[in-house]
């Protein structure tokens, strides 16, 4: 039998209160900034005296105001309590021990090679600032000799992703570094707010997906960049791990956890984030006052991915390092030699990496051409070679490519 404990009804009415409280602070507009520094400051399952005596200047027996030293310089007081590693820091200690890691990741994994040309995936949110002003930094420091590049893609989502674009063009002022953008619409003939339209708020975010990764893929080529880095932190990849492992996608948990991917013909993509936590992130930009968009998608309900974060969330709240470990797990798994694999081939229509005749992305678009927006949703391997061949497809097979719940 399970019982709650004071203290964890408590916490559950406290993350409940919390979750609240960003909501309604993101409707009357306040900034994502504000809030997550205010949700470190208000962490569940640490004591307000913890808190105090780890974070903020404590008292001594006289009741004077005695700061916490920076655990790193000992000489500046501490401003943050890494979420990574619970030290006490001043900013400036911060800031080299966050760029260090980005660096360590980058040196370890050799993930650029002096000269190379890097499109950097920039959408305007936190992690993609946080990416373009980290590689430009340490491109500076260590002299990797990278020519930087700022690489968009506009899905045509307004309210959203218009006004994400031109944080991206005052980044590119402010970091001075070339920016090309590739739309949905130019590529496709469809963006994403037609999209929605016609295949409704449940499987929005699959055509987004496959349609962003080609997309990142042709502005790459239109670059003529070497590789292309994402913003993708380690809260992302321990999410995807998770995600992977729940829905038993064996070929996509061994790809998942890799900080480098992408096969014969297509441009190598790389996480020089991967190990960095959101929080810390989110620290980083706040403390360097970076310009960055914090609105979320105004078609966002990727219900599997929330409930997979919140999941995470809750952990990280008791154990500072599961999203570490999470990844861990992801990347020592190993799959069994007989589990069958995917097989890489071309996809007829766009040439573009696909296992099938079509790849997902000209499967999802014939879908859309031919209003039958399931098309490319699941596996519908044999309706897309029907189509090839010219087939006609009977009413019923029309009727379940055709049917979307709103
Ligand atoms: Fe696209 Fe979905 Fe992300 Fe919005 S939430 S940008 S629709 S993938
Ligand atoms: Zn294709």
């Amino acid at each position: 039998m399970t019982y709650w404990s004071d203290s964890s009804a408590l916490q559950t009415s406290q993350r409940f209160l919390r979750l609240l409280l960003v909501k309604c602070l993101n409707v009357i507009g306040v900034s994502q900034n504000f809030i997550f520094s205010f949700l470190v400051d208000h962490e569940p399952g640490i004591s307000m005296s913890q808190r105090e005596s780890k974070i903020y200047p404590t008292t001594d027996k006289t009741g004077s105001i005695m700061p916490v030293p920076c655990s790193s310089c000992d000489k500046k007081p501490a401003v943050l309590r890494r979420p990574k590693t619970g030290h006490s820091l001043c900013k400036e200690c911060f800031f080299w021990a966050f760029e260090e890691e980005v660096h360590q990741t980058i040196i370890s994994a050799e993930l650029f090679q002096k000269g190379e040309t890097v499109g950097i995936g920039a959408s305007g949110g936190k992690d993609s600032t946080v990416l373009a002003h980290v590689l430009k930094v340490l491109n500076e420091r260590y002299d990797y000799g990278l020519n930087l590049m700022l690489l968009s893609v506009d899905e045509g989502i307004s309210g959203y992703r218009d006004d994400s674009l031109e944080t991206v063009k005052r980044n590119q002022q402010q970091y001075d570094l070339p920016l090309k953008i590739v739309s949905y619409e130019e590529l496709y003939g469809w963006t994403m707010d037609q999209i929605v339209k016609k295949v409704g708020l449940k499987n929005n975010c699959t055509f987004c997906g496959v349609f962003r990764r080609q997309a990142l893929d042709r502005g790459a080529m239109m670059l003529k960049v070497d590789k292309v880095c994402t913003g993708h932190n380690a809260d992302d990849v321990a999410e995807t791990v998770l995600m992977n492992f729940l829905r038993g996608d064996i070929a996509r948990l061994r790809r998942c956890t890799s900080i480098i991917t992408g096969s014969e013909g297509a441009i190598p993509r790389c996480k020089p984030l991967k190990y960095a936590y959101e929080k810390e992130i989110v620290l980083y930009a706040y403390f360097k006052k970076l310009d960055y968009f914090s609105t979320e998608c105004v078609y966002s309900p990727n219900a599997y991915r929330g409930y997979a974060r919140a999941f995470l969330k809750d952990l990280e709240s008791i154990r500072t390092s599961a999203i570490m470990d999470v990844i861990h797990s992801g990347e020592n798994l190993s799959v069994k030699e007989d589990v069958k694999m995917p097989t890489q081939g071309t996809c007829t229509r766009c040439g573009y990496i696909s296992s099938q005749q079509l790849c997902k992305a000209c499967a999802l678009l014939e879908g859309l051409n031919r209003g039958l927006p399931k098309l490319g949703i699941g596996k519908q391997y044999k309706l897309h070679n029907r189509l090839l061949k010219k087939d006609p497809l009977t009413e019923e097979q029309r009727k379940k490519l055709g049917a979307v719940t709103f």
